[in-house]
């Protein structure tokens, strides 16, 4: 066992700190190299690099944590591996091989381990993956080099004393186009949501929910997060997109209803005149893992999810929450293959 770092853990927010010790590999001539772990945190790069001049960088976000029985674990890597290999595929740039991706995760947590927050403390270390074009582009065209960097920082319990459900706003902008970069976890992707983000602050909302482009009349996500209803009979409703980001959360809580809660799971379009109908709203993502939503406001109109409007979660969502995060933890039996042992 390392000396854990002296934070009060609990009262760390959602920011960054430097860690000890980050992954880099970089792909040069044509193939990625061995990679390890490095001290400094400093990227030194052309001043007419790929990502700076044409955005391409895709990225990933896991949590490592000790579980109940004193282990640190990390949460299906494997799928973020996946992800972040499309993410990359769909920008021309070289994918990360998945087996060392995940091997990478791994090495940085271990190397960090003085900074895993214990079991208890509601805190997590985040795991921030990421790739970029590196070498000098001047017409449009994908960089030849790139480097792969894993970072880690802690971060605080996402809700300090409960999840309060938040109040979101109808988007007049469009996230992602239909045949478009919404399925990727790319960093162009939250360039263009920040105006709106920084609007909807300013009108009193946590958060936009956007709509399909084509037609505005399907519910899409959020700028970071995916959604989740629960219908009046208590089953789950998940909206299907192409252009909904593949959240590992949502699929997990997917699974986690169907196969732990015995709840029927619909997955299809949702369109935003039949939410009305539905008692609980819930933002899934690794940051909060489930965020209650108490209403959306689509132009001044409130749609109250009523199971939500008592400023707890409501009880399907509650039940959902408490199962993952205690898979998460080691206090309810994962299924094969979700929790990945570092130590
Ligand atoms: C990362 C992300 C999510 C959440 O995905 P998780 O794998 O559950 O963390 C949802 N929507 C968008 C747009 C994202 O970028």
């Amino acid at each position: 066992m390392v000396q854990k770092k002296d934070i009060d853990w609990g009262s760390l927010g959602f920011s960054y700190v430097v860690t000890d010790k980050r992954y880099v590999a970089n792909y040069r001539n044509g193939a990625w190299d061995e990679g390890g772990l490095i001290s400094d945190d400093k990227v030194v790069m052309s001043e007419d690099a790929g990502v700076l001049q044409y955005s391409q960088s895709v990225f990933e976000g896991l949590k490592a944590y000790t579980t109940a029985d004193g282990h640190i674990v990390c949460f299906r890597p494997d799928l973020n591996a996946e992800r972040m290999y499309n993410s990359a595929l769909r920008l021309e740039m070289p994918p990360y091989p998945k087996d060392k991706f995940v091997e990478a995760v791994k090495q940085v947590i271990a190397g960090n381990e003085a900074w895993v927050p214990p079991y208890g403390s509601g805190a997590t270390l985040y795991i921030r993956p990421y790739m970029f074009g590196i070498s000098p582009v001047i017409g449009v065209k994908p960089a030849e080099d790139y480097q792969f960097r894993i970072f880690v920082t802690p971060v605080g319990p996402y809700f300090k004393g409960g999840a309060r459900p938040i109040d979101i706003k109808v988007s007049d902008f469009d996230r992602a186009a239909p045949r478009g970069t919404g399925n990727i976890k790319a960093g162009l992707n939250y360039a263009m949501s920040l105006h709106a983000i920084v609007l909807a602050h300013k009108e009193g909302f946590a958060e936009n929910i956007y709509l399909d482009p084509a037609t505005r009349t399907k519910i899409e996500e959020t700028g970071g997060a995916n959604t989740i209803f629960v219908d009046a009979d208590g089953n789950l409703v998940i909206p299907k997109s192409d252009s909904i980001l593949p959240s590992i959360t949502r699929r997990s809580i997917h699974y986690v209803a169907e196969h732990y809660l015995g709840l029927k799971v619909d997955e299809r379009e949702v369109y935003l005149d039949e939410v009305h109908n539905f008692r609980e709203m819930g933002l899934c993502g690794t940051a909060a893992v489930i965020c209650p939503v108490r209403a959306i406001n689509d132009h001044g109109k409130e749609i109250v999810f009523e199971d939500n409007n008592h400023g707890v979660m409501g009880p399907v969502l509650q039940k959902l929450y408490d199962t993952l995060t205690g898979i998460q933890m080691g206090t309810v039996e994962a299924p094969e293959g979700w929790i990945c042992q570092i130590d």
